[in-house]
């Protein structure tokens, strides 16, 4: 818990006013503030004069947030943020149950299920280009299939909701539900992204620019 540690340093370094030192002497924030100690010392109270750390009160001491999945992401300046009327107002009834509140479109119902023309997968909801045709694939399980997104375009998050463990994909701009991604796809993934067709729109390849093939 180096954290802890410095945490409970800085408070003691504030409260004494001795932040200026340079810090000749060797910081050792080890034994100092364990505040679990609980051998012999009788009282609990945290003695603000044992051995004041002079060193690390310039540092800023940030919590770094390092977790893979739950990653707030905050690209701030990309995200699209709308209100549930407005976005009401720019989906379908569909859409928004599928988009905005987590929905899934039945099985074999989707219009993008058994369609593989060339061309680009876009957020229906804010136009962001989320799947290549090329990356698309029959999985047979009644939705549209990918292995692979474009890079940066997708948020995984885990979901437990009916019940079971999957992983929730949104779109990254505007945090629009997609669907969810299994790991029983094809090379050179191994990934499936089971896409609701409501929640993308496709852009035939003549128009995508750049569209080399
Ligand atoms: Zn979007």
């Amino acid at each position: 818990m180096k954290y802890a540690v410095f945490t409970v340093a800085l408070a003691l370094a504030g409260c004494g006013g001795a932040g200026q030192s340079p810090g000749s002497a060797a910081p050792e924030p080890g034994p100092t503030a364990s505040p679990a100690k609980a051998e012999s010392v009788p009282q609990p109270v945290d003695l603000p004069n044992i051995n004041p750390q002079p060193g690390p009160t310039a540092k800023a001491v940030q919590p770094i947030q390092h977790e893979p999945i739950m990653k707030p992401t905050k690209v701030a300046a990309a995200k699209i943020v709308k209100t549930e009327a407005e976005w009401r107002d720019t989906l379908t009834p569909e859409e928004y149950r599928i988009l905005r509140q987590k929905g899934t479109e039945r099985a074999f119902t989707g219009k993008y299920d058994n369609h593989f023309k060339d061309g680009t997968y876009i957020c229906k909801a804010c136009g962001t280009a989320l799947f290549l045709s090329e990356t698309k694939y029959n999985s047979g399980c009644g939705w549209p299939a990918f292995f692979k997104s474009i890079d940066s375009t997708v948020d995984e998050t885990p979901d437990t909701s009916l019940g079971m463990v999957r992983i929730e994909i949104t779109c990254k701009k505007c945090n629009g539900h997609l669907g969810h991604i299994f790991d029983d796809g094809p090379n050179p993934t191994g990934l499936r992204y089971c896409v609701n067709s409501a929640s993308m729109d496709f852009v035939p390849a003549e128009k995508k620019p750049g569209a080399a093939k």
